[in-house]
């Protein structure tokens, strides 16, 4: 497939950066089993990339759980504000960041995430995260639908200084519903999804990796790496 040239990255959060989406598992997981029932990897497939109050609807929805949308973010937000703290940086992500901050090539976060969880998850990585100088978080108050609407990521766009086309950014995603807000948008996108996912549910992506590690920035025009 023929890569076309980017100016400008983009990047979500959860699953992508850090490994926060196997937190997310294990919170839903339990919050599931108080109920007897049971979050399946085909659920969270569905809700991954989303708002916070939409996916609390869906596994509500889905598994039939006898809360309220508020009522499920306060038991979630009781074991997360315990379990993100401890996330950690995705293999290969730091490498990328570094390299590409180096070139001076302007990166930015499009994270579903509201700017209050993310303070959780970044606690004991805020050099990492001060590589990205854009930010765009989905509490933001213009970001109005959740992926895999585009709202976030052409909003994410307009942040950086020279406002680059949609096709001059490139996008590093791990969920489906992020992949076609990424193409919605009018971007490419690189996505690096969890092992157990099903790659031909995402025919739209540009590019799909088993890790950042093999990710090779010189065919989106990027500089190499030089070591
Ligand atoms: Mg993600």
């Amino acid at each position: 497939m023929p890569f076309k040239p980017v100016s400008h990255v983009l990047f979500d959060m959860d699953g992508l950066l850090l490994n926060t989406e196997d937190l997310y598992t294990k919170g839903f997981e339990e919050i599931a089993s108080r109920y007897g029932k049971l979050f399946t990897f085909e659920l969270k497939c569905k809700i991954m990339g989303q708002h916070s109050r939409e996916f609390a609807a869906n596994i509500i929805k889905e598994l039939n759980l006898p809360l309220t949308v508020d009522e499920f973010l306060v038991e979630t937000r009781k074991i997360f504000i315990d379990l993100f703290p401890q996330c950690k940086i995705m293999p290969g992500v730091e490498r990328l960041l570094v390299h590409l901050s180096k070139h001076k090539i302007p990166m930015g976060l499009a994270t579903s995430s509201s700017k209050e969880t993310y303070d959780m998850k970044v606690s004991r990585h805020q050099d990492f995260f001060n590589l990205l100088p854009f930010k765009t978080y989905g509490s933001d108050a213009n970001v109005k639908r959740g992926k895999p609407s585009p709202d976030i990521f052409l909003i994410a766009a307009t942040k950086f200084p020279r406002k680059p086309a949609p096709e001059k950014c490139l996008v590093f995603e791990d969920s489906l519903n992020g992949v076609k807000a990424a193409v919605a948008a009018g971007m490419q996108v690189v996505m690096v999804p969890d092992p157990r996912f099903d790659r031909s549910l995402a025919p739209e992506a540009t590019l799909i990796l088993n890790s950042m590690e093999d990710f090779r920035p010189e065919i989106f025009g990027l500089p190499p790496y030089d070591d």
